[in-house]
C-alpha cells in the first residue's frame, strides 16, 4: 500500500486492529454536551492518504458516512472530474477524518454551527491517534478549519487565496507529511466557483494527482478494475 511499498501482512492486521478501536472509542464517545451526534466515521481504511474534514453535517449521522450530502457530492465530483477516480473507489482507498465527528448543531445565524476550541481539542486525541497509525503521506485539509488544525501556525492569518494551490510539507501529530489544503465543498461558500478559487482549485488538485501517495492509490485502483475485467 502506498508510495513506500507494500506493508507486511502482519502490520496490516495490526493497524486494522488499533484503527477499529479508535472507531470503537469514537462510538462510544459522548463528552461535547453541545454536539448533536450520532458519531460519524468511515471504515477502517489502511490509507497513506488521509482527508481530514470540519464535522458531519445534519444528514450524515443517519447515513452513517461522511461526505454523504451535497458537499460531499461536489467533493468527490473533483476526484472523479481531475482523477477519474468514483466516489467508491475513493472511499475505498482513503481514510476520511474530520476535526469534530459529531454534527454540531445549527448556527444562530443559520448554516452548521462550527465546533468551538474545546470540543476541536478532545476531537484532537482521535486524530492524533489515526495519524500514529496510519503515518500519512499525504493529508487532503478540506475547508478552513481543518486547514488551520493540520497546518497550525503555517495557516495563521492566512486567507484562502494563499493557502489553496500548492504543497505544503508540515509536522502534524510528530509525523512530517505533505498537506494539499482544499476548500469545502458546501455551497455556503462560493469561493471555488470563482476566481482566483477556480483556478486555485484546479491547481490544488494536480498536485494530488501528481503526488506518489495519490499516484499509488489511483495505480491500485486500475488494478481493481482491470481485476475486475478479467474475473
Ligand atoms: S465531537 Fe468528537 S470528542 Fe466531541 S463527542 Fe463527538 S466524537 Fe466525542
Amino acid at each position: 500500500m502506498g508510495a513506500r511499498g507494500e506493508m507486511s501482512y502482519e502490520k496490516a492486521v495490526r493497524r486494522l486492529e488499533l484503527l477499529r478501536q479508535v472507531h470503537a472509542d469514537l462510538d462510544g464517545c459522548t463528552v461535547c454536551p453541545k454536539m448533536k451526534g450520532p458519531v460519524v466515521h468511515g471504515p477502517p481504511v489502511l490509507g497513506r492518504v488521509m482527508l481530514v474534514g470540519q464535522a458531519p453535517g445534519p444528514r450524515e449521522g443517519s447515513i452513517g458516512r461522511p461526505f454523504a450530502w451535497t458537499a460531499g457530492r461536489t467533493l468527490f465530483r473533483w476526484f472523479d472530474e481531475s482523477m477519474q477516480v468514483s466516489e467508491e473507489e475513493l472511499r475505498r482507498h482513503v481514510y476520511i477524518a474530520a476535526v469534530a465527528r459529531c454534527f454540531p448543531g445549527k448556527a444562530t445565524g443559520g448554516g452548521d454551527r462550527k465546533p468551538d476550541a474545546e470540543e476541536i481539542a478532545r476531537c484532537r486525541t482521535f486524530l492524533a491517534r489515526e495519524v500514529a497509525i496510519l503515518e500519512p503521506e499525504l493529508v487532503l485539509a478540506v475547508g478552513s478549519l481543518a486547514i488551520s488544525e493540520v497546518l497550525g501556525p503555517l495557516a495563521a492569518k492566512k486567507k484562502l487565496d494563499a493557502l489553496v494551490g500548492g504543497v505544503t510539507r508540515a509536522r502534524w501529530h510528530g509525523r512530517e507529511t505533505d498537506v494539499v489544503a482544499l476548500p469545502h465543498p458546501s455551497g455556503a461558500s462560493p469561493w471555488h466557483k470563482l476566481e482566483p478559487g477556480k483556478t486555485l482549485l484546479a491547481d490544488a488538485l494536480g498536485e494530488v494527482k501528481r503526488h506518489p501517495a495519490m499516484d499509488a492509490l489511483l495505480a491500485a485502483v486500475r488494478r481493481e478494475r482491470a481485476a475486475r475485467v478479467a474475473s
